[in-house]
C-alpha cells in the first residue's frame, strides 16, 4: 500500500473483486444475489447501515430480506438466500475485551470461534465452551445455544451469556441500539431479549454487535486426545450394535461433570460404508487425577464386544481430516488440542440433520442405521465417502444449567448430526440428498421420521432437533416431518411462545426472517 490508495468503500455492489466472496455462505449451496453487502466495522455502523437497508423499497419485489451474517456457517439459506436483498456483515467485528462495567468479557459478534479461543484464553484463561470449528462465528452460534467439547464439563456457551447489545427496528422503522442484561429488573421486556439470545436462533430479532460474557470457565491446562477407527471391510452388525450400545450405555452411565469420565466428550463419526472407516475421537481433562483412567476406561468399553480391530484413523470424519496420530493417545495443553480438533473442512456443498437423545439408541434405531450405513440396505451401491452419522456425547454439566435459558434440551445425553457433502460441480446432489433424508426418517420411523419432543407421560428418547443444525425438511409436513410437531416445536419445545413474544416486542415489522424464523403469530 503507497497511501495513496484510497480507502475501499464498505459498501460492496455487483461486479466489486469482494461481491462472489460476500454474497455466498460457508455452505456452497448458498450464493446469494443482493443488491449489495455491508461490511460494518462498529456498533454504529451496523445501526447506521440497517437503518438505511429498512428505509429503501427493493429494486427486485423477488429480494425482500435483510440479512446479518457474522461467520456465515448457517447450513440453510437463511443468510445467502436468493430472496435476499442485503446482507449486513459483522466479520470485522472481532474486539475482544474486559468491560470493568459489566463485570463481564466483552466480545464482538464477529468474532469466530477460534478468535475466541485464542484471543480469550490468553488474557484471561478464561474460554467459552463453545464448538470445535474454528471458523464458526459468534453471531450464529452464540444464539443458538453453541456447545463443543468442553460442554460436558462446563456447559453451553449460553450458561455464562451475561448481556446482548442487539440493533433493533421499532415499528416506525427506526432502528434502535439496546443492550439486554440477563438481571434487568427494571425492564422486563429486555430481559426478555436477552433471554431469547440463550437460544433462540440468530437472524430472529435484531442485529447482534455484542455479547458480554460473565465468569466464563477456566478450561484444563492439559487434555488427553485420543481417535480411533475400525475398517468396514472388518466391521459386522453385531460389531456395529455393540459399539452402538456401548457408546449410549457410557454417556448415560457418566452423567456427573465433577468426575472424569462426566467431562469425558466422546464423538462417534459413523461413516457409510463407501468411505472404508468409522471412527472415533474423545477429549478428556488430565488436570483431574482420574482423566487418564477414564480416558483407558472409555476406549477399552468402546472395543468391548467388538471382532473388528481398532486401527487408526486413515480417512476424513465428515468435515474433520483423519487424526491418525491419536491411535497412540496424546496429551497436550488444552489450547493445542483445540487447534488439533479446529478443522472446518473444506467449504463444500452440505446438508445437515440433528438429534437430541436422552437414551441410548433402540435396536430398531441400530438396525435403521446399519441398514442404511452398510452393505446389507438400499444404499449398498451408493458411493460418498463423506456421508456420516455423527454422534456427540452430551448432558453433564449441559443438564444442569444455572439459570432458565431458552436453549431447551437439558435432559440429553447424546446429540446426533446427519451430515453429507458434495462439490458444486457432483451432479448427483439429489442422491446425497435421497440418502440423508431416508437415513434419518428411518432412523426415527417411529415417531413421524424426526426425533419428536417427549412428555413426561410418554418419556420418549428423542428431545427434537438444534437450531444451530438447521434443517427445512421440517417443515414438509407431509412428507418428512410426519410428527404432528412443527420445527418450532422440535427446536424450542415449551419456549416457543415466549420467542413469539419477544419477536412481537422487538421485531414487529419481522425484517428479520428466514423460513425456520420465529414467526410473531401461529407456530409454523
Ligand atoms: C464446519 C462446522 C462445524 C460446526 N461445529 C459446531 C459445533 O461444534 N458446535 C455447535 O454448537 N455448532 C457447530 N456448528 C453450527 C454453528 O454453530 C452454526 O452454523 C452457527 O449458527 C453458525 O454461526 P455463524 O455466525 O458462523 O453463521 P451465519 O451464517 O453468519 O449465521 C447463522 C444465523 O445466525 C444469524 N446471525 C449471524 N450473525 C448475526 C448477528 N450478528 N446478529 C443477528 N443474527 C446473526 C444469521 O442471520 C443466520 O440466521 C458448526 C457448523 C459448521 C459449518
Amino acid at each position: 500500500m503507497t497511501g495513496k490508495t484510497p480507502q475501499p468503500s464498505m459498501v460492496v455492489q455487483p461486479g466489486d473483486v469482494r461481491y462472489p466472496s460476500l454474497s455466498r455462505g460457508f455452505n456452497q449451496r448458498w450464493i446469494g444475489e443482493p443488491e449489495y453487502v455491508v461490511v460494518v466495522r462498529s456498533s454504529t455502523e451496523a445501526k447506521e447501515a440497517l437503518q438505511k437497508a429498512v428505509r429503501e423499497e427493493p429494486k427486485n419485489p423477488k429480494r425482500t430480506r435483510i440479512t446479518v451474517r457474522s461467520g456465515g456457517h448457517c447450513y440453510e439459506n437463511f443468510v445467502c438466500g436468493d430472496d435476499v436483498r442485503v446482507i449486513l456483515d459483522v466479520s470485522q467485528m472481532c474486539n475482544i475485551e474486559y468491560d470493568p462495567k459489566m463485570d463481564a468479557y466483552c466480545v464482538e459478534a464477529g468474532a469466530s470461534n477460534w478468535h475466541t479461543y485464542s484471543h480469550l484464553f490468553p488474557v484471561s484463561g478464561r474460554a467459552l465452551p463453545g464448538g470445535s470449528c474454528y471458523s464458526v462465528g459468534l453471531g450464529g452460534h452464540i444464539t443458538g445455544g453453541g456447545y463443543g467439547l468442553l460442554s460436558r464439563q462446563f456447559g453451553l456457551t449460553v450458561d455464562y451469556l451475561y448481556a446482548v447489545e442487539v440493533a433493533v427496528v421499532k415499528k416506525d422503522k427506526t432502528v434502535e441500539l439496546v443492550v439486554a442484561r440477563r438481571d434487568d429488573r427494571e425492564n422486563p421486556d429486555l430481559q426478555k431479549l436477552w433471554w431469547a439470545h440463550t437460544g433462540g436462533g440468530g437472524g430472529n430479532f435484531g442485529l447482534i454487535t455484542k455479547f458480554w460474557f460473565k465468569d466464563p470457565p477456566t478450561p484444563p491446562s492439559r487434555v488427553r486426545l485420543a481417535g480411533i477407527a475400525w475398517n468396514w471391510k472388518d466391521l459386522t452388525k453385531n460389531d456395529f450394535t455393540a459399539l452402538l450400545n456401548s457408546f449410549g450405555a457410557y454417556f448415560r452411565d457418566n452423567q456427573d461433570k465433577n468426575t472424569a469420565s462426566g467431562k469425558l466428550f466422546g464423538i462417534l463419526a459413523l461413516n457409510h460404508h463407501s468411505n472404508g472407516q468409522i471412527g472415533l475421537t474423545a477429549q478428556v481433562d488430565i488436570d483431574d487425577p482420574g482423566g487418564i483412567a477414564a480416558m483407558d476406561d472409555f476406549i477399552a468399553k468402546m472395543n468391548h464386544g467388538m471382532s473388528a480391530e481398532a486401527t487408526e484413523m486413515r480417512t476424513f470424519m465428515g468435515e474433520r481430516p483423519s487424526l491418525g496420530t491419536l491411535k497412540i493417545p496424546r496429551d497436550m495443553p488444552w489450547l493445542t488440542a483445540t487447534q488439533v480438533l479446529d478443522s472446518s473442512g473444506e467449504d463444500q456443498c452440505g446438508k445437515y440433520k440433528s438429534a437430541y437423545m436422552r437414551k441410548p439408541f433402540s435396536t430398531k434405531q441400530i438396525d435403521a442405521m446399519w441398514a442404511h450405513l452398510s452393505k446389507d440396505g438400499p444404499y449398498r451401491d451408493y458411493n460418498n465417502p463423506q456421508s456420516l452419522i455423527q454422534i456427540d456425547s452430551y448432558g453433564g454439566a449441559v443438564n444442569a444449567p444455572p439459570r432458565d435459558t431458552a436453549a431447551r434440551q437439558r435432559d440429553s445425553i447424546m446429540k446426533m448430526q446427519y451430515q453429507v457433502y458434495w462439490t458444486a460441480t457432483d451432479q448427483h446432489e439429489p442422491k446425497y440428498l435421497d440418502w440423508i433424508r431416508k437415513t434419518y426418517q428411518a432412523t426415527f420411523a417411529d415417531s413421524g421420521g424426526v426425533p419428536k419432543v417427549g412428555t413426561k407421560q410418554d418419556d420418549l428418547a428423542t428431545d427434537g432437533c438444534y437450531i444451530n443444525y438447521p434443517d427445512v425438511d421440517l417443515n414438509d409436513t407431509t412428507t418428512w416431518n410426519r410428527s404432528g410437531q412443527p420445527a418450532s416445536t422440535l427446536y424450542y419445545k415449551d419456549g416457543y411462545t415466549r420467542l413469539q413474544e419477544v419477536k412481537r416486542r422487538w421485531d414487529p415489522l419481522d425484517i428479520f426472517r428466514n423460513s425456520q424464523s420465529v414467526k410473531e403469530q401461529k407456530a409454523q
